[in-house]
């Protein structure tokens, strides 16, 4: 009898439960495909992680549907009920109405000094990420801000970086600088101590700055890209968190798997593989590579033989695993892979926790998330999601004995969604979809 073609996903986090669910559930009829998800950690969820502190629920690692018009985890989250608890829960939905901005020295910001810059900043970014229209169609004074973020954009393009790229950091100051400079005859302010105006309004926008570096994951935002800035996407409407804790969107997703298909604690150490030059090999390092082109080696010693293996590591664990003397991929990746690894940014989101007591205790999340740095592009992110062996063709498996043997899934390989959580459902979605229509399952 035919073996079943066996896939691997690696990594239990959205991107790889979104694979397995949708194989599993598009295919458990004709029971097509032997299913393994392989999680190195001693969890499922990866960089989504729903706690406790302090009796209520936490989450570790993300938080926010960004969007709720059209995400698919807000979908599943309402389908699943997760939007309603009666438990406390970190809620952080919408944003005060009356937010209070405080100056080194216990300086309460009057909203005449902090709204003009808070507008500004926001006029700048929606440039960055191509929103402003030219003609003010948005209202509130949209032509002035345009012309101010023009100009920015105009002057950031005498080249700022060593690779000739605009980075957002540079046009945001230049924003400021041209900001400044339309309103010269602005008064000066009393009752701040020595801070003149301009200091006040060069702090305000530092801390918008900083509230950006965590939504990019940019540490330096004279790193991001500003080109690749316009490529990425939003959902409409508002952001809001799930009541039910992040989690239970990903319990969700692995409740269709039968037991014993996620397999916690195998972390892989190495991936070995058949480039299309290699073809003629039959057997090579002690396997019969005709069978399963795949050999996956993990930390305990242990092996397992794949036809496919979807990838969903963070970007940061294909960094350390592509660097110098590291081998995570025998033979090493081809160049035009490692190159965008090497290109793309990643930072580091940092949450902490606080208990206002005392005796108070706290919590730290650390992880990270992926950016297009200065030097790369949106080309990169599309690079990333590129399966292998690459086949050049339009034809899939054209002239590859093993077609589709490492596919990339995970938010780093998503060019308009990435470092969220939907990026990540979307890119598993895209290689589960891939793996599919290889073996022609229709309606997929
Ligand atoms: C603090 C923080 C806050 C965030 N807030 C939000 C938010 O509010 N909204 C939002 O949309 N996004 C947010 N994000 C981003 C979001 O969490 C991620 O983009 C998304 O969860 C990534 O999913 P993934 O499946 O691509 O990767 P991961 O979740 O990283 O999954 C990869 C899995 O692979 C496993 N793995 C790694 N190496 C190996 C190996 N060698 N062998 C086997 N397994 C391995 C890992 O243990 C992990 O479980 C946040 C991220 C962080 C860190």
């Amino acid at each position: 009898m035919a073996k079943k073609p066996r896939i691997v996903i690696i990594g239990a986090g959205m991107a790889g439960l979104t694979a397995a669910n949708k194989l599993y559930t598009s295919t458990s009829s004709n029971d097509l495909f032997e299913l393994v998800v392989v999680e190195g950690g001693d969890r499922i969820g990866g960089r989504i992680n729903t706690s406790e502190f302090c009796g209520d629920r936490i989450e570790m690692g993300a938080t926010w549907i960004h969007g709720i018009g059209g995400s698919p985890v807000h979908q599943i989250a309402r389908e699943i009920h997760a939007l309603e608890s009666d438990q406390p829960w970190e809620c952080m939905d919408g944003f005060s109405d009356e937010p209070m901005t405080i100056a080194e020295g216990g300086f309460e910001l009057n909203a005449s000094i902090v709204d003009p810059i808070s507008t500004l900043f926001n006029n700048l970014m929606d440039f960055a990420q191509g929103k402003l229209a030219q003609d003010g169609a948005g209202g509130g004074g949209n032509a002035f801000y345009y012309n101010i973020a023009a100009k920015a954009a105009s002057k950031g393009c005498a080249s700022d970086s060593v690779f000739g790229n605009q980075s957002v950091g540079a046009f945001l100051r230049q924003g400021l600088g041209a900001y400044w400079d339309s309103c010269k005859d602005h008064e000066e302010l009393s009752g701040y101590g020595k801070r003149s105006r301009k200091l006040l309004e060069e702090a305000i926008f530092a801390m918008h700055e900083n509230t950006q570096r965590t939504y990019t994951s940019a540490g330096d935002l004279f790193n991001l890209d500003f080109e690749a800035e316009r490529e990425y996407r939003m959902f409409p409407r508002e952001e809001i968190t799930i009541s039910k804790g992040y989690l239970s969107v990903i319990e969700h997703l692995a409740s269709v798997l039968p037991p014993g298909v996620i397999q916690l604690g195998l972390k892989v150490t190495t991936i070995e593989w058949q480039p299309e030059n290699h073809k003629s090999k039959e057997i090579q390092n002690g396997y019969d590579s005709s069978s399963r082109p795949v050999k996956l080696h993990f930390c305990d010693g242990s092996v397992m033989l794949a036809d496919h293996v979807i990838i969903t590591v963070s970007l940061g664990v294909l960094k350390a695993g592509t660097g110098q003397d590291s081998g995570m991929f025998n033979p090493p990746l081809p160049s035009f892979k490692t190159e965008a690894i090497s290109r793309l940014g990643y930072g580091v989101v940092n949450k902490l926790f606080l208990q206002w007591s005392p005796n108070g205790n706290n919590r730290n999340a650390n992880d990270k998330d992926n950016y297009v740095a200065v030097g790369s592009s949106g080309a990169d992110l599309d690079t990333m999601a590129e399966p292998l062996p690459k086949t050049g063709s339009s034809e899939l498996d054209r002239g590859v004995d093993h077609p589709l043997q490492i596919l990339f899934a995970g938010e780093a390989t998503h060019r308009t969604h990435y470092s969220t959580t939907h990026g990540a459902y979307f890119s598993g979605l895209r290689e589960a979809s891939r793996l599919l229509q290889h073996y022609h399952c229709h309606g997929v």
